[in-house]
């Protein structure tokens, strides 16, 4: 598998980008993460927010790197919003083919995104309801998968529910809760985009992505993929989207702060609304690319205070993190065990 790997990452054109082997239209780079405008636009302002290592998908990345890279999606969602000028945004990933997912190098899609923007492909209707003995199988299992992620990824802020923030009110009246904790509120809505769609709402802000910490970023996303995992063990989906909304829009009416999970299949029909098609923008993509990067300088990831127990593993995360070849098989930094079983699925 190593080497099918080190083969496809040969040919990636996002490898090649990210080195500079090819010409990309950089609006932002650190150690561990790249942003570029996407030459063939969905919307003006498109971005991608990419790995620089190659990750075929989320799963495969190594904890550290989930972290820097989610962590710094508030930020990055603030810099394409303040340089388009718009109040609200998206980011979109596909996984696996039937989802929509192209290049062979794990990435998000940015959109900003105001209303009345013209921008229909998440304006999608809600109608299908899952089985009820599919969804005990998705309330028994995803408690469990998250208590494992605590248990790998210890948060001194958890300790229980917590609390049920009024502005949710009608999500908890009109969804099966699947999970909860103090930062976000994990349901299956009463009526899905497809069966099995699973909504992950942040507890601590109700609208705007870029007013969540690195943590908390983090942790919203970290939910959201172990959501999409328990899609593919629980349900046998083919692939799945993650779609975050953020402000108000004309598919988001109230503005809430939501990612979607939404397991795919070949023959469910959603890519035709969900996708877009590849064609040369009508504007100066070197201008935009130039907005943006204008806005980028304040995003900077910063890990906070550690406790004790985290400094003294430090140096070896350290070591590991610059021996990129053996991350993922190294416990300590890799994903929940269920996840291995979920890329077998999605690979075929
Ligand atoms: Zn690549």
């Amino acid at each position: 598998m190593k080497a099918q790997l080190q083969e496809q990452k040969k040919q990636c054109i996002f490898c090649k980008l990210i080195s500079g082997e090819m010409e990309a239209k950089k609006v932002f780079e650190d150690d561990v993460t790249v942003a570029m405008v996407d030459i063939y636009p969905a919307i003006k302002g498109h971005t991608l927010f990419l790995p620089k290592e190659h990750y075929p998908i989320l799963p495969y990345m190594p904890q550290e790197e989930f972290k820097h890279l989610f962590g710094l999606v508030p930020g990055m969602c603030e810099a394409v919003k303040k340089a388009m000028v718009t109040t609200s945004c998206n980011v979109f990933i596909a996984s696996g083919g039937v989802a929509g997912q192209q290049a062979g190098h794990f990435l998000m899609h940015i959109f900003p995104r105001d209303q009345g923007d013209g921008f229909f492909n998440f304006f999608w209707k809600q109608k299908e309801t899952l089985e009820d003995e599919k969804l005990k199988v998705l309330q028994n299992n995803f408690p469990i998968m998250m208590g494992n992620h605590f248990k790998r990824n210890p948060m001194s802020w958890h300790t229980g529910n917590g609390e049920q923030p009024s502005f949710l009110k009608e999500v908890y009246e009109n969804g099966h809760v699947l999970y909860e904790d103090e930062q976000v509120l994990c349901v299956v809505p009463e009526k899905g985009v497809v069966k099995g769609h699973i909504e992950v709402y942040s507890k601590v802000e109700k609208s705007l992505i870029e007013n969540l910490s690195i943590e908390e970023s983090f942790h919203l996303f970290s939910t959201a993929s172990l959501a999409a995992t328990l899609v593919f063990e629980g349900l046998g989906s083919q692939g799945t989207n993650i779609i975050l909304k953020s402000g108000t829009t004309d598919d988001n009416s109230e503005g809430k702060l939501c990612v979607h999970i939404l397991p795919r299949s070949q023959d469910d029909g959603l890519n035709k609304t969900l996708l877009w098609e590849a064609k040369q923008p009508s504007y100066d993509v070197d201008s935009v690319m130039k907005k943006i990067k204008d806005k980028t300088w304040k995003v900077k990831y910063k890990e906070e205070a550690k406790k004790e127990e985290t400094l003294i593993v430090k140096p070896e995360v350290i070591k590991i993190g610059s021996e990129k070849k053996d991350t993922d098989e190294d416990g300590s930094l890799g994903f929940e065990d269920e996840i291995k079983k979920a890329i077998e699925k999605i690979r075929n």
